[in-house]
């Protein structure tokens, strides 16, 4: 089986499991017992904090704070700053955010917010003028992603910061779900407020992420009960998951094979283009403003869900659009949002790599995916 679906989800690393085990049998302590072995899981998961801080480049590993998903971190940074903000009532984000930014912000729309949804171009790109432009006295949060779960497009957050810090007192909210473990992140250096992680996307179990909140933001609390998590998120700790997630963590920071992926991304996604006559690229031309792993490539005429269904035939694991989407039938919202059209939309492929795809694999790959699109085209109405 060869598995190009990375940014769905990845592999638990065995470097991961081992470190994570011991939790899940003899080290079972409360973090919160003051007994030998609550203090033996509370170094854990201090440890655990201080990898994921290492990993973002946070000025202070308090600045991390465990959740069970990036879904999670996304909702609790909007909602948790809009609380303690009443009286601002405007929202900025953009029209290609994942679904756990983008339904939570038609949510509060529903419920009487104000929300300003910026445009993409044709490449996926955003204009820092109309951030600008959108914010106001009353914004009380700018949410944008980092890079795109579908195309790997990156959005300049640096850049988009300083506007932020420069023209409103809006609180600064990054979805990293997608770039954390891809790309070198160092938030010290950045305005970001808020960022949002997820473990399974890089090598961690699912159910455990992380929201970083800088330090002397007022967020907040997402569960209220004991004192766990500085009082921000009550709940007696993950200890296995979040022993994983350090250990995830600590294994990205220290991963030399980016360049290796990123060649192996480039050769793919140039041998497709090169020899399927109706394949197009989502997403910008310049790879410096890509995701090192990813190809989202339109097959035009040709539905998506059959090349899929075939390439799986070949143990070929790959996605269309987003894996949210693979069973709404819905053309992607990303795709329409960069006026994509509906006939290239519809065959739109996701390759997403990972560290334990090989050269082998994408030599494979590409033995078989231009019979395939060739025949589906043939018998499509075009
Ligand atoms: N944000 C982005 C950009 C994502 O790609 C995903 C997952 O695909 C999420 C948030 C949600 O993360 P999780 O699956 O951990 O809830």
């Amino acid at each position: 089986m060869i598995y190009l679906d990375n940014n769905a989800t990845t592999r638990v690393a065995p470097e991961v499991r081992d470190a994570m085990l011991p939790y899940l049998s003899e080290l079972y302590g409360n973090p919160s017992s003051a007994h030998t072995f609550g203090r033996e899981t509370r170094r854990a998961v201090e440890r655990a904090r201080e990898q994921v801080a290492e990993l973002l480049g946070a000025r202070e590993s308090s600045e991390i704070i465990f959740t069970s998903c990036g879904s999670e971190s996304d909702n609790w940074a909007i909602r948790g700053v809009l609380e303690r903000r009443p009286d601002k009532r405007h929202l900025v984000t953009t029209r290609v955010e994942h679904e756990a930014v983008r339904n939570l912000c038609e949510k509060l729309e529903r419920d009487g917010y104000e929300v300003t949804w910026l445009d993409v171009d044709g490449e996926g790109s955003l204009n820092l003028e109309d951030v600008r432009a959108a914010l106001r006295p009353d914004t009380a949060v700018v949410s944008v992603m980092l890079a795109n779960n579908e195309t790997g497009v990156l959005f300049p957050v640096e850049e988009i910061g300083r506007v932020v810090r420069e023209r409103s007192e809006a609180a600064f909210h990054v979805d990293g779900v997608q770039a954390v473990g891809k790309i070198p992140i160092d938030l010290k250096s950045t305005e970001v407020d808020l960022f949002s992680l997820s473990g399974h996307k890089f090598h961690a179990p699912k159910g455990v992420g992380a929201l970083y909140v800088r330090a002397g933001l007022d967020l907040a609390p997402f569960i209220i009960g004991g004192g766990q998590e500085r009082g921000r998120r009550a709940g007696t700790e993950a200890v296995p998951y979040l022993v994983a997630l350090g250990a995830a963590a600590e294994l990205a920071h220290n991963f030399d094979g980016h360049g290796t992926i990123r060649r192996l991304r480039d050769q793919m996604e140039d041998a497709i283009l090169d020899s399927i006559p109706n394949a197009r690229l989502n997403g910008t031309r310049d790879r410096e403003r890509r995701l090192p792993n990813t190809a989202n490539i339109s097959f035009e005429y040709v539905e998506g869900e059959a090349i899929l269904a075939q390439l799986d035939d070949a143990g070929i694991s790959v996605s269309t659009g987003s894996a949210c989407n693979a069973e709404s039938h819905v053309s992607s919202a990303v795709l329409r949002a960069m006026n994509v059209p509906y006939t290239a939309a519809q065959g739109s492929i996701r390759f997403s790599l990972g560290r334990y795809n090989t050269a082998e694999e994408i030599d494979r790959t590409l033995s078989v995916l231009p019979a395939i699109v060739a025949r589906l085209f043939e018998m499509s109405p075009h």
